[in-house]
């Protein structure tokens, strides 16, 4: 069987002592083994960064990225080899890996332009004679650790620019699906970039564990599952580290009266339903404003999910594939039980779907659940499958009350027709990315991807223009030139 190794210094490692399992859950079939990188094998790749940043920060910016600009190339041109290995190793189905890839390479595309972003600030004459200056320099060794649900996306949202503000990276990816990033780290070197400065270890917490204590590392970035990343946020900043670490989510869309309703019901299906609804973005509430949208609502989505189409990810007219695992399977349809035992009525229920050729595969097809309460679990936590609950409201206000009050604050989406409404909403709801009649309102790569609350820990978001600011420090000169005609005597006060 295939062993999944490590990229350090430019070359692949396959030395392992350890190593896990690596599935294709379209077929319920372990189809690899993944090398699990013990302390040593990380603090390789650390030192194989530590080794190439001073000639990579020295490398002038224009020169960096021009490497990113053949890399976008790279990309598109193996871009159906990366999505194959996305679906074999998730379950995504083509057309939704290629979705991913795209939103990938827009953070590759913005990278392209660090010369611009990277100018800094001048203001001449700030004191007779006194010029001042703002450069943003490097930070140094950085990593990422990232979640299996995006393992080409994810990641492209960090090292691109972390790489264009000339810093050297140490990735982890998931340990889940870590083929298709392989594949991407691997195009970066034909790209031109030079050995050290991206490395890729794969493993688990000890490899975690690693990065976050290791003092050559300056700062960490981490995209999952919400208990994990208060866990990585509290320990790299104990140990001195700069940090965000985005976490999980439970995306509320609030569908109006007079919202248009077949509109709402398809963008809705999409939303919930895509990738499983393994997605942070994943819409998988829909507050319902009275009691007639709401059966109506109920009716529209009921009907559209008899043709949902539910199977491997190699066959292009499915909707969706598998979940990523056994446990994750077993969870979701654990979470659908609970809502029924809870009171809730489950109208479309998609536990025990069986795929034909498929029988070994995790399959969940599409649930909608009615009557869901906020005391119930299936309300309170993330899913993270292909399950809809409809919560009855009676007002917007209430609404805004149920979203505001959550543990996450991630995504969320208003559909109305009235423009007074959508921008109370956006005012004052307590989330961070809004979409009004956008379902899915994922920040372009020239903005900043992050939520509030538990749903992210930090100071700034991910990508964009933030993503400037967390790979670089700010450093601040202020310069005269003294001459005959500016020269200052002794002076005791601050100076004005
Ligand atoms: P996860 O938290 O299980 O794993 C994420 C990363 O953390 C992986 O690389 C994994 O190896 C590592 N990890 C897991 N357990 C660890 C431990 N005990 N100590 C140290 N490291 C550990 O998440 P996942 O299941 O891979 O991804 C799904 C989760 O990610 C969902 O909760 C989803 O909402 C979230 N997510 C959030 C965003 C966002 O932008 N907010 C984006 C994508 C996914």
């Amino acid at each position: 069987m295939s062993i999944i190794g490590h990229l350090i210094n430019g070359e692949s490692h396959n030395d392992y002592t350890r190593s896990q399992d690596v599935y294709n859950p379209s077929t319920g079939q372990v189809a690899s083994q993944v090398a699990l990188a013990d302390k040593t094998t990380v603090e390789q790749a650390i030192s194989a960064a530590q080794q190439a940043f001073p000639a990579w920060r020295d490398t002038p910016v224009a020169k960096r990225a021009q490497i990113m600009f053949r890399y976008k190339t790279l990309l598109e041109e193996n871009a159906e080899r990366i999505c194959e290995l996305v679906g074999q190793q998730h379950g995504k189905i083509v057309h939704d890996a290629m979705g991913e890839l795209t939103r990938g390479i827009e953070n590759v595309e913005y990278a392209c332009a660090a010369p611009e972003v990277l100018k800094g600030e001048h203001s001449r004459n700030v004191g007779p004679g006194i010029d001042s200056w703002s450069e943003f320099q490097a930070l140094g060794v950085v990593a990422g650790i990232t979640p299996f649900n995006f393992p080409v996306m994810v990641p492209m949202w960090m090292f691109p620019m972390a790489l264009m503000c000339g810093n050297s990276f140490v990735l982890k990816p998931s340990e889940r699906d870590p083929s298709a990033t392989m594949l991407i780290a691997e195009l970066l070197h034909q790209a031109g970039l030079p050995a050290g400065v991206f490395n890729v270890v794969n493993g688990d917490k000890e490899a975690v564990d690693t990065l976050l204590t290791d003092p050559r590392v300056a700062a960490v970035s981490f995209v999952g599952s919400t208990p994990i990343a208060e866990y990585i946020y509290s320990t790299a900043t104990a140990n001195g580290k700069r940090c965000q670490a985005l976490g999980g989510a439970k995306n509320h869309a609030i569908i109006m009266p007079d919202a248009d309703l077949d509109n709402a019901v398809n963008s809705l299906l999409g939303a919930a339903f895509g990738s499983s609804g393994e997605r942070c973005m994943a819409l998988s509430v829909a507050v319902a404003v009275g009691d007639e949208i709401a059966d109506r609502l109920v009716d529209g989505l009921t009907q559209q999910m008899q043709n949902l189409k539910v199977g491997a990810y190699s066959d292009k007219e499915n909707d969706f594939g598998p979940l990523i695992s056994a446990e994750q399977r077993d969870k979701v349809e654990m979470y659908i039980s609970s809502a029924e035992a809870d009171g809730a009525t489950v109208v479309v229920d998609g536990r025990n779907t069986q795929v034909a050729g498929y029988p070994d595969g995790f399959y969940v097809g599409g649930t909608l659940i009615d009557h869901v309460t906020e005391t119930m679990k299936a309300y309170q936590e993330e899913i993270f499958g292909p399950v809809l609950c409809v919560v009855r409201v009676d007002s917007m206000e209430q609404g805004m009350q149920l979203i505001n009050k959550h543990q996450f604050g991630n995504g969320t989406c208003l559909y109305t027709r009235d423009g007074e409404a959508a921008r109370y909403f956006s005012d004052n709801i307590q989330v961070g990315m809004v979409g009004i009649n956008i379902p899915l309102p994922v920040p372009v790569s020239y903005h900043s991807f992050g939520g509030w609350k538990r749903s992210l820990f930090g100071d700034l978001h991910a990508y964009g223009p933030d993503a400037v600011r967390f790979y670089t420090k700010r450093k601040t000169i202020t310069q005269r030139w003294p001459s005959a005609s500016v020269r200052e005597g002794v002076n005791f006060s601050f100076p004005s």
